[in-house]
């Protein structure tokens, strides 16, 4: 079975259950098939552009995590939402003069790929709160233009990284080419993986990979994603 995903996004709402409850089958599927079922995978709800009932919807099945690439968009609905339980991630390009507002709101940031950014969070973190979790986005395609680090700064950054304070290194995230087929699909996955083995043999107390989105999150379990990020698969076409 496949999520249905809607035309318009007024219909999304309706289908977040069911997709919900397809999603998460789908990924207890694949952990299994992939030999890992006592390795959970966190499903995180990408929600930007996504209204708030949507969102309010998801939680309401149990939901906790939620994705935004937008820092405005963000606050605004954790405001409108008021909810403490929910864990916030951001997930978008973030720039210098945004970080503050990020490190004052979000609970994670998956997408750290300079010194610079990462020094801010942590002085920009508040100290009455919780750690702020922090992935490298790595360009594992060596895309021209695209975010990220290459691979060969992986180390060298996650070490700086890692010594700072009220920021914690959790792991790893990429946004691969697309690709058709699950062979082709693991391939950038696979590479992920090996960065973060390299990062574990040096000591780096990292657990997480968030790798993985709507049309190849199965690859992504089967290479050893711990977070997958899914946006239309569970709330349909954005606005
Ligand atoms: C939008 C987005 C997603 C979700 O993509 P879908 O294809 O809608 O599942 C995941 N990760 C990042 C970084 C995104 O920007």
């Amino acid at each position: 079975m496949k999520p249905s995903i809607a035309k318009h996004p007024e219909q999304n709402v309706i289908r977040v259950t069911e997709n919900l409850g397809v999603i998460r089958d789908l990924l207890a599927q694949a952990a299994r098939d992939a030999g890992r079922d006592a390795d959970p995978v966190r499903l995180l709800a990408v929600s930007k552009k996504q209204p708030v009932s949507a969102i309010l919807a998801a939680a309401g099945a149990g939901q906790l995590d939620f994705g935004e690439n937008f820092v405005q968009e963000g606050i605004d609905k954790m405001a409108a939402i008021g909810r403490r339980d929910l864990v916030w991630h951001f997930i978008g390009h973030l720039q210098t003069n945004k970080t503050r507002a990020v490190a004052s709101h979000f609970d994670w940031v998956h997408t750290v790929d300079r010194l610079k950014v990462a020094a801010r969070l942590s002085e920009q973190r508040p100290p009455e709160r919780t750690d702020l979790n922090i992935c490298l986005q790595v360009n594992i395609d060596n895309e021209a233009g695209k975010s990220g680090i290459a691979g060969s700064e992986v180390l060298a950054l996650a070490q700086r990284v890692a010594e700072l304070p009220r920021i914690r290194l959790r792991g790893l995230m990429c946004l691969p080419m697309i690709r058709q087929g699950f062979t082709a699909q693991r391939e950038p996955f696979a590479k992920l993986r090996e960065l973060f083995d390299d990062l574990q043999r040096h000591g780096l107390p990292v657990d997480t990979l968030s790798m993985g989105m709507s049309d190849d999150f199965r690859a992504a379990v089967f290479e050893g994603s711990t977070i997958v990020r899914i946006g239309t698969a569970l709330f349909g076409v954005r606005q």
